[in-house]
């Protein structure tokens, strides 16, 4: 039997087994997918002990992204990127190996809710507001879809200009106060940061600069309608939440453990929202 797990400290938050679950049921395969809490004194042990407890690897999340990515034996080139690791595995000379899915899983939320062609709004635009790890994750991912001008704002400027290494030709740091102008400019709007998410302000911004083509996407997914996304749908705007991310990210990790390729359906999305919902 295959083993997989989700590691971080707290973790009975995490959504992970549903959706590594739904897919294990859905093929049919006899493996299992757990959760595990691991402080952060103990997970360098934790890595250490995966071969012997039989693990064919795992995702890992908050707060040993970082961790993770110092720890494993060896690196995908876009894990070594954004400098943090949500998947492991064991590659073919049995290294423990770290990946990052984020960047590959918004993209291919974009892809499937907007169409391949999301790429061409505002001549190949992107805003992205906030400079955290989700937010590396995702200029990575636009980068590497080719997008030809990624501007990033934030609250700590100077988070945002660090960003700009990863492509000086085609990332650029601009201020919070210049945002209305930005946005003018702009033809996919992406909110990084956690205002929006319950327990947390909302994302005060006015979408009326966004040019008539442009799309805004959230990544914040409690809750799953956030007032950005209310208000881009109000602008007749298309309003991308941040559930389709954390679906498709977890797509590459049951590929390489379990050998089957799943698909985020309507029917796991339905699971995941049931679940999201409040009791
Ligand atoms: P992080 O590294 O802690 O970054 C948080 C970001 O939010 C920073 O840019 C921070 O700005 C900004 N921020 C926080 N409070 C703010 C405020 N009051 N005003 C303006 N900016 C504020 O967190 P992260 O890991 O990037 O995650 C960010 C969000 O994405 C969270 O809501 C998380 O749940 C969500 N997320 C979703 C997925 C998914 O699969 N959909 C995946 C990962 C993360 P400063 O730099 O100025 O502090």
């Amino acid at each position: 039997m295959i083993r997989a797990f989700v590691v971080g400290h707290p973790i009975a938050h995490s959504r992970s087994p549903l959706i590594h679950g739904h897919w294990l049921q859905e093929h049919g395969i006899a493996g299992s997918y757990e959760r595990i809490d691991v402080t952060p004194e103990a997970f360098p042990a934790f890595l250490a002990s995966l071969r012997e407890k039989g693990f064919a690897g795992g995702n890992v999340t908050i707060p040993h992204k970082e961790a993770a990515f110092r720890l494993v034996e060896s690196l995908t080139p876009r894990a070594e990127t954004i400098g943090a690791v949500n998947t492991l595995f064991f590659d073919g000379s049995e290294r423990l190996c770290g990946d990052n899915t984020d960047a590959p899983g918004f993209v291919a939320h974009l892809d499937q809710s907007l169409g391949l062609d999301w790429t061409g709004r505002g001549g190949g635009t992107a805003l992205v507001l906030g400079a955290g790890g989700a937010a590396r994750a995702i200029v990575v991912g636009l980068l590497e879809r080719g997008l030809a001008r990624v501007r990033v704002a934030n609250r700590t400027p100077a988070r945002a200009e660090a960003l700009v290494a990863l492509d000086p030709a085609r990332v650029e740091a601009v201020a919070w106060y210049d945002l209305p102008d930005a946005m003018a400019r702009t033809g996919l709007l992406v909110n990084t940061t956690s205002l929006g998410m319950v327990g947390h302000p909302p994302l005060d911004l006015d979408l009326l600069p966004l040019p008539e083509d442009a799309a805004v996407a959230d990544i914040v997914y409690a809750p799953l309608e956030t007032p950005l996304l209310a208000a881009a749908r109000a602008r007749g705007l298309p309003a991308v939440d941040g559930l389709g991310m954390l679906l498709h990210q977890a797509v590459p990790g049951f590929a390489r453990w379990f050998r089957v390729t799943p698909r985020v359906t309507p029917a796991l999305r339905a699971r995941i929202v049931a679940d999201l919902a409040p009791a």
